[in-house]
């Protein structure tokens, strides 16, 4: 367990966030009978299927984690205005995959309202069933190795950067307690009882009511009754924490998750983030890391984040 060094379990959580979402690609949105008749069980990176991709494609998941992680490295701080600035000119590139309530919020952004406006105008627009997707949690773990060190900073780096798109509270509580798990995970707090880091974060932030009931059973190791994918946070936080945490691997996570297809790359995503920081980089599955083309960024990306002291947030 060489690679378990705080370290190797930092690029674990960038890697396995790529991981993830370009094995969850071709079967977004499929069902998991779908998947079952059509592919058995997924377990390699596969080209074409929903978006018509090459094999190891990365999607919005990874390339908005990767627009906060060039942010921080190139700033050498958290710069919610640089962060929004690069979600406008990735939007303005043309992506095949990008969610709804993020397009909402940085047309506001292209509009000129301001980064800590922008979501919370999306927010108010839409009804509840509408209005908290996953689309902050899924890019928001670089925060998680700038900041493992000062989780007062990673805790209002993660609400504010959420809010940029995604101003509801269960969005913005969602990427703390998401943040806080994989910082402890990073550090070790998770080699003797994996569910710990997640206790701690929900005992050291505030929470949304029907977050903390979704969260709660897994953070005691308990099986949720219906796991489920899909662009719900809630959903996807608590199918992700609980298939990353009681997994024996990190790729059994990642296989499980994608295979429940829904929203299969964002599950998959989240699940590869966590599991990657549970067990490393090296963990992750080579025939999987060799198909992406983000692969040597998302490690000097990772190093350099887990590396540099940022200064704390206000
Ligand atoms: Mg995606």
């Amino acid at each position: 367990m060489t690679n378990r060094t705080p370290l190797g379990r930092a690029r674990g959580a960038l890697l396995g966030l790529a991981c993830g979402d370009a094995l969850g690609r071709p079967v977004e949105f499929r069902t998991a009978d779908d998947i079952e008749r059509e592919h058995g069980r997924v377990t390699e990176m596969l080209g074409n299927g929903t978006w018509h991709q090459p094999a190891g494609t990365i999607t919005d998941d990874t390339e908005m984690a990767l627009c906060i992680a060039r942010s921080l490295a190139e700033r050498g701080s958290f710069a919610p205005t640089d962060v929004a600035d690069r979600f406008v000119a990735w939007y303005e590139s043309g992506p095949f995959d990008v969610g709804n309530m993020t397009a909402d919020a940085i047309r506001n952004l292209q509009d000129g309202v301001a980064p800590d406006e922008a979501g919370e105008m999306v927010w108010h627009a839409r009804p509840e069933g509408k209005n908290a997707g996953n689309g902050s949690v899924m890019r928001c773990v670089p925060y998680a190795l700038a900041f493992h060190d000062d989780l007062d900073s990673l805790d209002r780096a993660s609400r504010r950067s959420s809010a940029i798109t995604h101003a509801d509270p269960r969005c913005r509580a969602g990427c703390a307690v998401l943040n806080r798990t994989v910082a402890g995970l990073l550090t070790g707090d998770g080699d003797e009882d994996p569910y710990a880091p997640l206790r701690g974060a929900l005992d050291a932030t505030d929470v949304p009511d029907d977050l903390r009931a979704a969260l709660e059973p897994v953070a005691r190791g308990e099986r949720p009754g219906h796991l489920r994918s899909t662009g719900y946070v809630v959903d996807t936080l608590q199918t992700a924490l609980w298939l990353a945490l009681s997994a024996e691997s990190a790729e059994v996570a990642i296989v499980d998750a994608v295979n429940m297809g829904g929203d299969a790359d964002t599950v998959g995503a989240v699940t590869g983030a966590v599991a990657g920081a549970r067990f490393g980089a090296e963990a992750l599955p080579e025939r999987w890391l060799a198909e992406i083309d983000e692969r040597e960024e998302l490690w000097e990306s990772a190093t350099t984040l887990y590396e540099t002291a940022f200064p704390a947030v206000a």
